[in-house]
């Protein structure tokens, strides 16, 4: 057993352990333990500095998550753009790949909390109808491999998904979606590392949150990562008591790009049921845009996202820099509120400009994609 899986084994991986470690009353503890599963591992629970604080938030159950909010459990509508089990294909050249239930660590404002943590829904024997429906449509260049979180597989099983996705000759990037540089760095190895690099070109997103989360052991892991030729891409979650502030953000940003870590996304927290009292308002991303915008590298700054409610897509938010426009001039601000016109370059008038109501109409509602299962080529 690798010396991670020993971590894993120390987990706080029941109602019981709540009850004990951190004093919770039973009931609610099996209450909130079968809404979705409690699981931290020792080195998460490491950072932990007081009850209640941005890793607390993160990782301890909270009662909220119990009360009824009437939203959705599966807000991106995954479920209905999956045509086999595995399998979720939204856009045209890319999908999702769900390799495995498991995390090491049960985040509590999960967005697919629905399925992580149940291995019924998440399963092993649905991997080889994964490679095949991906084998099955050449439109599929970017295969991005999620759960749950990928790196919870052994090497050997990984290699077995990773090589299988690779005789495939129309996939081109293969991206791995885990949280484990930030919650288990341990699990990074060098034999993790030398197997990855054999299947270049590999990605990777992983997802830090706050700067306590920037270790020197998440450091090191991010290194050895980027050593082996893998770019590393984060995605953070915008949430309530955890990161709702500029110069936590900024710093969070600074430190990512110290660890060779390009800030990719900072999503507006989902409508999860049994996740509300993480959302902010969408001000509080503009305002934290606003904040790193000219005030550190444009690097650092990641596009601020929705994910649209009902399997939209990602939609970018900015705070307004377009103030207006007077003939050809635009009237712009910058990142200090000092204001500046730019000469915009005259149109053609051979090249017909499309009205105003041609660019605002609404366009036509059309039917969802057809990957519906009864129709996938598997
Ligand atoms: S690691 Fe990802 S999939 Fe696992 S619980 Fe956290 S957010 Fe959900």
């Amino acid at each position: 057993m690798e010396h991670w899986q020993e971590m894993l084994r120390q987990s706080v991986d029941s109602s019981k352990d709540l009850v004990e470690r951190f004093g919770f009353n039973t009931e609610l503890a099996n209450r909130l333990n079968s809404l979705f599963h409690i699981r931290i591992n020792p080195y998460y629970l490491s950072l932990i500095r007081y009850p209640g604080d941005p890793i607390w938030l993160q990782c301890i159950p909270d009662a909220k998550e119990l009360e009824e909010d009437g939203l959705p459990e599966d807000p991106l509508a995954e479920d209905s753009h999956s045509p086999v089990p595995s399998i979720v294909h939204r856009y045209p050249d890319r999908v999702l790949f769900l390799t495995t239930s498991q995390c090491s660590m049960y985040c509590r404002f999960c967005t697919r909390k629905r399925k992580v943590g149940d291995s019924s829904k998440i399963n092993m024997k649905y991997i080889q109808g994964g490679i095949d429906y991906i084998a099955a449509h050449p439109e599929i260049r970017d295969v991005i491999m999620s759960g749950g979180d990928p790196l919870m597989l052994t090497d050997f099983m990984l290699e077995r998904i990773i090589s299988g996705l690779r005789a495939i000759p129309h996939v081109e990037i293969i991206r791995l979606g885990t949280k484990m540089p930030c919650v288990l760095p341990q699990r990074v190895t060098p034999k993790l590392v030398k197997m990855l690099r054999k299947y270049h070109p590999i990605y990777i997103n992983t997802h830090f949150n706050h700067p306590w989360e920037c270790t020197l052991e998440a450091k090191r892991a991010c290194e050895m990562i980027a050593d082996a030729g893998i770019p590393l891409g984060n995605q953070a979650v915008l949430m309530k008591g955890v990161n709702d502030d500029p110069d936590v953000m900024l710093e969070l940003m600074r430190k990512l790009l110290a660890m060779r870590v390009r800030p990719y996304y900072l999503y507006q927290a989902d409508i999860t049921k049994g996740a509300n009292h993480f959302r902010t308002p969408v001000s509080v991303g503009l305002n934290i845009m606003d904040k790193l915008r000219g005030h550190t590298s444009g690097l650092a700054i990641p596009q601020f996202v929705i994910d649209a409610p009902g399997g939209g897509g990602k939609i970018p938010l900015l705070p307004q820099y377009v103030l207006g426009r007077n003939g050809n001039q635009i009237i712009l601000r910058n990142y200090k509120y000092d204001i500046y016109t730019y000469p915009d370059v005259e149109e053609d008038p051979k090249i017909p400009t499309p009205t105003v109501e041609r660019r605002f109409t609404r366009k036509k509602k059309r039917t969802a994609p057809t990957y519906a299962p009864d129709e996938a080529k598997v």
